[in-house]
């Protein structure tokens, strides 16, 4: 809306200057010259009068000859001139005129302007701003016109011939196969009614981002052969407001006149925000209504009507409570990122109109993006193919998906030249977070570390786990602190002074510390208590208020423990890379000369013979030593 509202004022100026400049021509001089009644007089009994018109009093004409008025210097010659005939008596002019062979009312006396002049300018501008105001209120209720602005403007999937079908969805199957069955409650009701089961009025599709729930509800649209209406929760309430409430009043009455059909609210956090709770002080009335009709529709169901609402989000946990009530959402699906055969699947779909050289093995580039969802997959096959072009290949061989892959990660390589006391520094604070990464117990191996400066970074450290994990142990966590304050404690022990360029170090560490103590019941202190909020969850003006808010006491226990905990890593760090210096020095060296290093050289140069073990699925953790920016 924002850029469609400047285009607004801009037309409106435009307007405005162009009546200006049309309203100065029309009142320029007129285009006939005025003259005194008894000059006008004259030139008939001169015979230079060819014709005349004449309403009421107003008299205008053409001479035969052009008469100049007023005589000298400030005049104007003219054959066309209009006059004004006086009231009073009769001076024999309509004789005069017909003796001096005068046509007499030729044509009508003209005002000035043509009619479709005064028209045009006159109306003009109010039309266009009409008009204007029809297309802003077309634009914001979605392809309506004016008089429908409370049409829901949600769209009803049409099949097409590349729709989106189950095949176009993979490594999501837990996700597709309820959703599978969902479509199935509303193709055989009768079915499920038969024996006493309660069709889901509402299924909720909840995940990362880019995970593929948009996809598996096109899936749905595509597969299920009933009506499917889509509408997006945000574009509820960027209409114009008290407006979201009646779309969804409609969007539930096109639904059900269609049943059976299927509704899909996207992006259901939009509006489906917790209420009340601290952060909406006003301004969120209309999401409130919003989100109050749909919970009405739904409650208002039977179960018969067979509408079944799917919506979407990327953040259930701040979902209002209300939205999750049986007879609602009942269902929750979680869309969670795929697994290790998953990504290789989502690789499959992607690569499907791809052409891949032999040497591609896409098991190999699916163990080598842990963490990575459909989104990313999709992305990375797109890098790779362009890569691919760019290198004039036929194919896309494994060498441009692991290019491809490094510029993903890693951010692509910047062409910034530092100073031969830079890249040492570097070297040494990368090696520490290295060094750190291959002594610490349970620490993730270290699988890349490079000081080509990249995105934000001077240089990297890159980790990632030998095998799965879903729960983390204290230690491990201790030794993601250690290992991320690696690169400040080498900094610190070679040169004895430290450099901004561990922020990223620290806010990874200190996040790390607070969810420890405050989330995880890490710390004695604190104890088994959770004191965070879940991330993500609002914090706002009233989170004070809050009763279940941890005390003043707490938070400053929580502070400290955080701090002590840093602190003893720190402590650590520092103890483990002095006792490893030759490691250190050794490493740093190796980096120096061939500016990257890959898991087995990396290993090797800091006097290791462990032989690397595949990388398994857990996100990477990366450790990067910022690029310079006080501020
Ligand atoms: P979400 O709605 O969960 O944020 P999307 O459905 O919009 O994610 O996913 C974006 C794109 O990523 C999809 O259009 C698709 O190309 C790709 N994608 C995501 N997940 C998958 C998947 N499981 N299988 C295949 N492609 C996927
Ligand atoms: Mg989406
Ligand atoms: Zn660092």
């Amino acid at each position: 809306m924002p850029s469609a509202w400047r285009r607004f004022w801009w037309v409106l100026l435009a307007l405005f200057a162009l009546n200006f400049i049309v309203s100065l021509a029309l009142s320029g001089k007129p285009a006939r010259l005025s003259v005194p009644y008894t000059l006008f007089y004259h030139q008939v009994q001169q015979g230079n009068v060819r014709e005349i018109s004449s309403k009421g009093d107003e008299i205008q004409g053409t001479f035969r000859v052009a008469v100049r008025y007023p005589a000298g210097k400030g005049g104007r010659t003219k054959t066309k001139f209009q006059t004004v005939r006086p009231a009073f008596g009769d001076d024999g002019i309509s004789k005069l005129l017909i003796a001096k062979n005068v046509t007499v009312n030729a044509h009508s006396v003209d005002t000035g302007t043509p009619l479709w002049q005064t028209i045009v300018f006159g109306f003009g501008p109010t039309l266009l701003l009409v008009a204007l105001f029809v297309a802003l209120a077309r634009r914001s209720s979605g392809g309506g016109v004016l008089g429908q602005f409370g049409r829901s403007g949600a769209r009803r999937y049409e099949h097409s011939a590349q729709r989106t079908t189950f095949r176009d969805v993979a490594g999501i199957d837990e996700a597709e196969e309820e959703l599978i069955e969902v479509v199935d409650f509303l193709r055989n009701p009768d079915r499920y009614l038969r024996v006493g089961g309660a069709i889901p009025k509402g299924v909720l599709l909840a995940g990362p981002p880019g995970t593929g729930k948009t996809l598996l509800a096109r899936a749905v649209a595509g597969e299920a052969d009933v009506p499917f209406f889509s509408i997006s929760a945000s574009e509820f309430i960027e209409a114009i407001v008290g407006v979201g409430a009646s779309r969804v009043r409609d969007l539930f009455n096109q639904a059900k006149q269609a049943a059976p059909a299927i509704i899909f609210v996207d992006e259901l956090d939009a509006i489906g925000r917790a209420r009340g709770g601290g952060a909406s002080f006003g301004g969120h009335d209309e999401r409130e209504q919003t989100l109050n009709q749909i919970l009405t529709e739904m409650d208002g169901f039977t179960g018969a009507e067979g509408v079944i609402v799917l919506g979407a989000t990327n953040r259930p946990e701040i979902l209002d409570p209300a939205l999750l009530r049986p007879g609602r959402f009942d269902r929750r699906v979680f869309v969670n990122p795929p697994d290790r055969d998953g990504r290789r699947k989502i690789l499959e779909v992607h690569t499907r109109s791809v052409p891949l050289a032999d040497d591609v093995d896409l098991g190999q580039v699916a163990a080598s993006t842990p963490g990575m969802v459909g989104a990313d997959l999709r992305n990375l096959v797109n890098e790779a193919a362009l890569t691919a072009a760019r290198r004039d290949h036929e194919r896309v061989t494994a060498a441009d998906f692991s290019d491809a892959l490094e510029k993903i990660v890693l951010g692509t390589e910047r062409r910034i030249t530092l100073s031969p006391d830079e890249r040492e520094r570097t070297a040494y604070h990368e090696s520490g977070h290295a060094v750190l990464g291959m002594l610490e117990p349970g620490a993730d191996p270290v699988r890349k570390v490079s000081i080509i400066p990249r995105g934000q970074s001077l240089g990297v450290t890159f980790q990632s786990p030998e095998s799965d994990r879903y729960g983390y142990d204290a230690t491990y966590l201790r030794g993601r602190i250690v290992g991320a304050l690696g690169g400040r404690a080498a900094e610190e022990i070679v040169y004895g002074t430290v450099t901004t360029g561990a922020e990223s170090d620290l806010e990874q560490i200190t996040n790390i510390a607070r969810q420890m103590v405050g989330r995880w019941g890490m710390s004695e202190n604190v104890g088994l208590v959770t004191v965070l909020p879940r991330p993500g969850s609002e914090q706002g003006p009233l989170a004070g208020l809050d009763p279940n808010a941890p005390s003043e006491s707490t938070r400053e226990l929580v502070d400290t423990e955080v701090r002590r905990i840093v602190d003893e890593c720190y402590e650590r760090a520092l103890d483990r890379l002095r006792e490893n210096r030759d490691r250190l020095d050794s490493l740093a060296k190796a980096l120096l000369e061939n500016e990257t290093l890959d898991e087995r050289d990396a290993y090797a140069a800091a006097g290791f013979d462990r032989p690397p073990a595949a990388a398994a699925d857990r996100p990477v953790t990366v450790s990067a030593r910022d690029v310079q920016r006080p501020q």
